[in-house]
């Protein structure tokens, strides 16, 4: 019997590398296309030699065609930093947009469950507190962020239309921020910023005042809650996070004691928008996938810290 495919786009990503990696060690036979925008080979190098995977240069806003079956189609493809997506915003709304269209209709010829990896940005800055996927969210359509925003909020709508008129099995998980080894540490997120100026005697630079909260998912777990949802039979949003809410400045602070680091914390201007608290209610994966984050702050943080050592 053949083993079961998984097509995954961005899997040269950050989660996307972590994904492929545990998928080929959970015996699947993964197809990974990237068109390495902010993704690497160097992500994925290792499992170059690997049978039973293969990677495909391509732009998913492309049509897709792959020969064969596929049980799974994963759209992970996306430009998930800030600083990406605001030098980027034609080409994040296309990954989102053509993306997940292209995604979805391989997924609907080969008949393969979908997964859609949607964000907690489509609640925006939000009004209501923690974030439950029954919320709404708010956000600005026009915005600097709406390029990411809007695309991940039509990604879900077009999802969940393939879902109700072609009966295809979907799914769709809000990822809330995320770190981890593989992070590229120019990328401009927060926790790579830290990291390397902290790494490196730069000053760490804080947005405003340091008072915006953000909860930070360690990647290992997450991966854990995405494959127990790909194969769960949920069909609508599930936000994925780790509920451990705290400050920005506490953050560097957090950084600054790991690392034994001297450096100082500079204050930067609040780019627009920047959602001013962000925490997952995650009270849906853990009674539909008996899920919830197993590595705190502080470990999660030096692993992270290690592996920036090292590369
Ligand atoms: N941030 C910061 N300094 C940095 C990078 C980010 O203070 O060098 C702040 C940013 O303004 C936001 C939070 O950290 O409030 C998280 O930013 P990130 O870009 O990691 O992700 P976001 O949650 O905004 O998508």
């Amino acid at each position: 019997m053949r083993k079961k495919r998984v097509v995954i786009t961005g899997g040269a990503g950050f989660i996307g590398s972590h994904m492929c990696e545990r998928l080929l060690a959970e015996d699947f036979s993964v197809i990974c296309l990237d068109n390495l925008v902010t993704g690497s080979e160097d992500n994925i190098r290792r499992l170059f030699g690997t049978k039973d995977f293969r990677f495909e240069r391509r732009d998913v806003s492309l049509p897709i065609e792959i020969a064969g079956g596929v049980d799974y189609v994963l759209h992970c493809a996306s430009l998930a930093s800030p600083k990406d997506y605001l030098n980027l915003p034609i080409e994040t709304l296309k990954a989102g947009s053509l993306g997940t269209y292209n995604s979805l209709g391989l997924a609907r010829r080969k008949k393969a469950v979908f997964l859609l990896f949607s964000t907690s940005e489509i609640y925006g800055d939000p009004l209501v507190h923690p974030q439950r996927e029954d919320y709404w969210g708010h956000v600005n359509p026009t915005g600097l962020r709406s390029c990411y925003d809007e695309s991940k909020r039509f990604s879900e709508a077009l999802t969940i239309a393939y879902h109700r008129i072609h009966k295809l099995d979907t799914k769709i998980v809000r990822i809330f921020n995320t770190y981890g080894p593989r992070m590229r540490r120019n990328d401009g997120r927060v926790v790579p910023n830290f990291i390397f100026s902290a790494l490196n005697s730069r000053p760490l630079t804080v947005y405003g005042r340091g008072r915006q909260t953000r909860s930070f998912c360690y990647i290992d777990d997450l991966v854990e809650g995405l494959l127990r949802l790909m194969f769960s039979k949920i069909n609508d949003p599930v936000n994925l996070g780790n509920p451990h809410e705290f400050t920005i400045i506490e953050l560097a602070r957090k950084i600054l004691q790991i690392t034994g680091s001297k450096s100082k914390v500079v204050f930067r201007r609040l780019p627009a928008d920047d959602p001013r608290q962000r925490r997952p209610d995650i009270g849906k994966a853990g009674k539909l996938l008996s899920w919830k984050p197993t590595i705190c702050l502080r470990e999660g943080l030096e692993r992270t810290i290690a592996w920036f050592k090292g590369n």
